[in-house]
């Protein structure tokens, strides 16, 4: 695992790690925290970060997890203001936390304008018996908002891995940057969500 004052790197190239940070929003309950242990399942990350190999290019992936609950709800701006991407989640089976996303991607937008990447996803795709939310809803949404959309049940694993290689392509100026640049990019993962204050939070990475 890596030290948290010093992350390691895989790639020891002389071009520094780019960093880009991802934010994990959405109500309780829609499966942040699950999202997050797939991640760790499907990718293999260790609790603080992995290397992705992708076709065209290597992405470092950097997980830290904070607390959330309503009465965090003041610190969300500061998670917001540093992400280049906020995944805002909602649970397939829950239409008020599909309404809710309406919110979250305002809470975004105010923090970070047009200069961010946004994911919606609908999470418990597994669950489609009780689903409240269908996929042409949330796909006229996203398209709506301008914001990329996918369906995800981070119980099955399905699409989990899917996700996380569409957000490292669509990362901004990947090719005007250059090979060493995308070989050499970071993406940190913050989850807002439901819970006591969990040990990653304790880093400093
Ligand atoms: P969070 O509050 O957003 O972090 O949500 P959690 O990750 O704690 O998940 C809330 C509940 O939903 C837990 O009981 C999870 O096991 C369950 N859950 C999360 N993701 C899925 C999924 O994809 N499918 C199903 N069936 N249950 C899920």
């Amino acid at each position: 695992m890596d030290s948290p004052s010093t992350p390691a790197t895989a790639d020891f190239s002389s071009t520094p790690p780019k960093r880009t940070k991802i934010v994990l929003l959405g109500d309780q309950s829609v499966g942040k925290t699950s999202l997050i242990h797939q991640i760790h399942a499907t990718i293999g990350i260790d609790f603080l970060s992995k290397t992705m190999y992708l076709e065209d290019r290597t992405v470092r992936l950097q997980l830290w997890d904070t607390a959330g609950q309503e009465r965090f709800r003041s610190l969300i701006p500061s998670y917001i203001r540093d992400s280049s991407v906020a995944i805002v989640v909602y649970d397939i089976t829950n239409r008020q936390s599909f309404l809710s996303t309406s919110k979250w991607i305002d809470d975004v937008r105010s923090e970070r304008g047009n200069d961010v990447i946004i994911v919606l996803v609908g999470n418990k795709a597994d669950l489609s018996d009780k689903r409240q939310v269908t996929v042409e809803e949330a796909t006229s949404k996203s398209t709506q908002m301008n914001i990329m959309f996918m369906e995800t049940s981070a119980k099955a694993g399905h699409n989990v891995k899917s996700l996380f290689k569409k957000i490292a392509l669509s990362l901004p100026g990947m090719e005007k940057e250059g090979q060493a640049d995308a070989q050499n990019t970071k993406i940190d993962v913050t989850t807002q969500q439901a819970a006591a204050v969990p040990e990653a939070s304790q880093c400093n990475c």
